[in-house]
């Protein structure tokens, strides 16, 4: 299984629009941050778990020629916002597979009424076929998915374990339930936002905190803010197996 971080930044991404913080105006590539996603391959099968606004950007710069579906965290903006641009895969394959929670799909239907539409659509609008993901195993391609609830404040979030990889994102609580099915992880992915507290995402604290009951052979931390400071300093002060993931890594697992 090969996992692209298509993007590894917060709701604004790094740099934010017009800002002089320090980290927003680093020239490290590593500090410069996509909105949240990945790229989750194996065998002929590619899989994108969530499609925010630089989706198209995104799957330019990772030269992908198809996928195989769309995975949904949830509905917030930063995950959601690039769902029109599947249109050049869906003029080369055909209707869409998304994957989401019921809820999200309303929220999807509402915002791109004309894809969702059963009546006539204008020509050239994208044609998508609906998965309902509730919290059980589902297939993606050839391979059992488990959904990992969570609440990202008081929404609630999936997260995916495909075979032994999990991801998580925009998590800031998790049942015990949900915690016995990330046992036995290759890679855990998971949201660290930044260094202090947050309302509705884990600190760095948290997300290490998660890991070290978990004991991933390795972990990767993501949906980084730029106040959680620069990439080399973060990253000096990790775990020997804990990585602060940047745009465009790929690991094989
Ligand atoms: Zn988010």
């Amino acid at each position: 299984m090969k996992i692209t971080f298509l993007g590894t930044g917060t709701s604004q991404g790094i740099p934010i629009i017009g800002s002089n913080h320090p980290v927003c105006l680093s020239e490290n590539p590593k500090d410069k941050r996509l909105r949240v996603s990945v790229l989750v391959e194996w065998e002929d099968y590619t899989f994108v778990v969530d499609c925010g606004p630089d989706f198209r950007q995104q799957m330019l710069r990772a030269k992908v020629t198809k996928i195989d579906g769309v995975i949904f965290t949830h509905e917030h903006a930063d995950h959601t916002m690039g769902l029109d641009d599947i249109r050049p895969f869906f003029f080369k394959q055909g209707d869409i597979d998304l994957f989401a929670h019921q809820r999200v799909f309303k929220s999807l239907e509402k915002r791109f009424d004309y894809i969702f539409t059963t009546g006539e659509k204008y020509p050239g609008v994208p044609s998508v076929t609906k998965h309902i993901v509730k919290n059980e195993p589902f297939l993606a391609g050839n391979l059992n998915v488990i959904p990992i609830d969570g609440l990202h404040y008081k929404l609630q979030v999936f997260g995916y374990r495909f075979d032994n990889f999990a991801y998580l994102t925009d998590m800031k609580t998790i049942a015990e339930t949900e915690i016995e099915k990330l046992q036995n992880l290759d890679v855990l992915v998971v949201n660290a936002l930044r260094i202090t507290e947050h309302i509705s995402h884990f600190n760095l604290d948290q997300a290490l905190e998660l890991i070290k009951n978990l004991k991933p052979k390795r972990a990767y931390l993501t949906h980084i803010s730029h106040h959680l400071g620069f990439h080399d300093d973060v990253q000096q002060n990790l775990p020997e197996n804990v990585f602060l993931a940047y745009d465009n890594l790929q690991i094989t697992i």
